[in-house]
């Protein structure tokens, strides 16, 4: 599936503003979507749909489309946020 236009821009914004986080969380699941809206790019995140549950404790959860979190994981190693 193609990413919709914009999405790698929208994803850089969010990461300058501190809207999404530059490190990888301390526990993360994956499974189908429950209708919850994606932190990258806003859309539902459907049953037939891969979520990820990023979880950094307390209430900072943050839930991906299985394509955003790539995106999202891309533009951190990019930035140097990631080095393994
Ligand atoms: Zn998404």
């Amino acid at each position: 599936m193609p990413f919709p236009p914009g999405l790698a821009d929208a994803i850089r914004t969010k990461l300058d503003v501190g809207a999404l986080p530059t490190a990888l969380p301390e526990k993360m699941y994956a499974g189908y979507g429950r209708g919850h809206p994606c932190v990258a790019c806003g859309e539902p995140i459907r049953a037939a749909q891969v979520e990820y549950e990023m979880d950094y404790g307390g209430d900072h959860i943050f839930r991906l489309h299985l394509g955003c979190a790539g995106l999202w994981e891309a533009e951190c190693r990019l930035r140097g946020y990631r080095r393994d």
